[in-house]
């Protein structure tokens, strides 16, 4: 992976926000309304090399650090916080495959992921499993030189439009978390069925839905990692890429209100004065850009780190706080920001769903603080 310079940085961010302003935002609302994945969108993407912005440059994607990703995950955000979790999915699978897949597999499949021609999908969650990923009930039984899955997850982003899943299964029942392993699974596999759209409070232009496994055989190569060390590799993932992915959409989030906030307090004009005179609304922006601030330097700090309880840290803070400052930005608009002719109630609804993937935020303080009590 290659640690990007300060100016392409700086242009990267430049695409990704004219992307968000111009090809994502216009759409936001009808997609969040109408519980539309927007393919148009996830291609426009891919043009840029975002859908491929952590794979190795001999797959076709651009080798990009985390700070890249992250960058990239806070400007789309501010257009459509829907489709930047779409990319982030995609991703962290991609990532899966990158580090833990055969030879064979990253030839055959990461290019097609990196261009952005197929799409992939996360897939961890169960119905009884809840937060708890060693809990998961899907199994995989060796047969044959083939995995046979049985098993279902929930609330899967991307499972509407997946080519491929990266899921975790039991491949010995007998053990516990020690019994999990990763896999990859085609969409084209037959026993696969994908159930209807799920419909939420937030986050609706994302394809998420609950994805069936019915007698699936899956060959035995399309493993990913060493078996028995599936959860290990999901937590793996989560801390290392889902969770400063959260964390930038939740900053993207917290920045497009602050700017709404401020240009609505400058426009909005009571008794022939902008509320932006009044000294409770400046107050209010002054704590949402401080918390704004705080958030972005506490996510690059986390990325330097690279450590997991860095990282849960600043998810935990991270998603947290951009509730706190899309709150105060709808507070500054008044009954308007409770209103859907402006999108200050989508972010809201948008960031409340960050903290409940890539663990929730009572499994963070639960870890955090084994992590420091032991
Ligand atoms: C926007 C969004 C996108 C998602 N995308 C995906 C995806 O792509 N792939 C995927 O696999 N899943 C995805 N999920 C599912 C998500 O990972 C789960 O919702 C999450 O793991 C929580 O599980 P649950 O909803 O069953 O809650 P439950 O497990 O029922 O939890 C209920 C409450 O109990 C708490 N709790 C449960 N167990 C513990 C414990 N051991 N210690 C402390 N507290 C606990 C929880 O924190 C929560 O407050 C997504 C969810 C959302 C909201």
């Amino acid at each position: 992976m290659q640690a990007a310079n300060k100016e392409e940085l700086a242009l990267l961010r430049s695409v990704a926000n004219k992307i968000a302003r111009e090809e994502l935002a216009p759409e936001a609302s009808w997609r969040d309304l109408n519980y539309s994945f927007s393919r148009e969108a996830f291609d426009k993407l891919a043009k840029a090399g975002f859908t491929g912005v952590l794979t190795p440059e001999d797959y076709h994607g651009s080798g990009g650090d985390l700070t890249s990703l992250v960058i990239v995950l806070e400007e789309l955000a501010q257009g459509c916080a829907s489709t930047a979790l779409s990319l982030l999915a995609h991703l962290v699978a991609a990532k899966a495959i990158t580090e833990l897949g055969s030879a064979q597999l990253k030839t055959s499949i990461l290019p097609a992921l990196a261009t952005g021609e197929k799409i992939a999908a996360f897939a961890v969650h169960e119905a009884a499993s809840g937060a708890v990923a060693g809990a998961i009930q899907t199994r995989a039984d060796l047969n044959d030189g083939h995995y046979v899955v049985n098993g279902s997850k929930f609330f899967v982003t991307n499972g509407g439009v997946a080519d491929l899943f990266i899921i975790l299964v039991k491949t010995d029942v007998s053990k516990g978390p020690e019994g999990t392993s990763l896999l990859l699974v085609e969409r084209k596999t037959a026993g696969l069925t994908v159930g209807l759209q799920d419909k939420r409070m937030g986050m609706n232009g994302t394809a998420s839905a609950e994805v069936v496994f019915e007698q699936c055989r899956v060959p035995e190569g399309n493993l990913l990692g060493e078996p028995g060390k599936g959860v290990h590799l999901v937590v793996s993932l989560a801390t290392r890429v889902g969770m400063p992915g959260m964390s930038a959409i939740a900053l993207g989030l917290a920045q497009a209100a602050v700017d709404r906030a401020i240009r609505h307090s400058r426009e909005r004009t009571i008794a022939g004065q902008p509320v932006s005179t009044q000294a409770a609304v400046q107050f209010l922006v002054a704590e949402m850009a401080a918390t704004v601030e705080a958030m972005r330097a506490l996510l690059h700090y986390s990325l330097q780190e690279d450590q997991p309880l860095t990282s849960m840290t600043a998810k935990l803070f991270i998603t947290e706080k951009a509730l706190e400052v899309i709150d105060k930005a709808l507070q500054v608009h008044g009954g308007h920001g409770y209103s859907q002719e402006i999108p200050i109630e989508r972010f809201y609804r948008d960031a409340r769903g960050l903290k409940l993937h890539y663990m929730t935020s009572e499994i963070l303080k639960t870890n955090i603080a084994k992590s420091l009590l032991g």
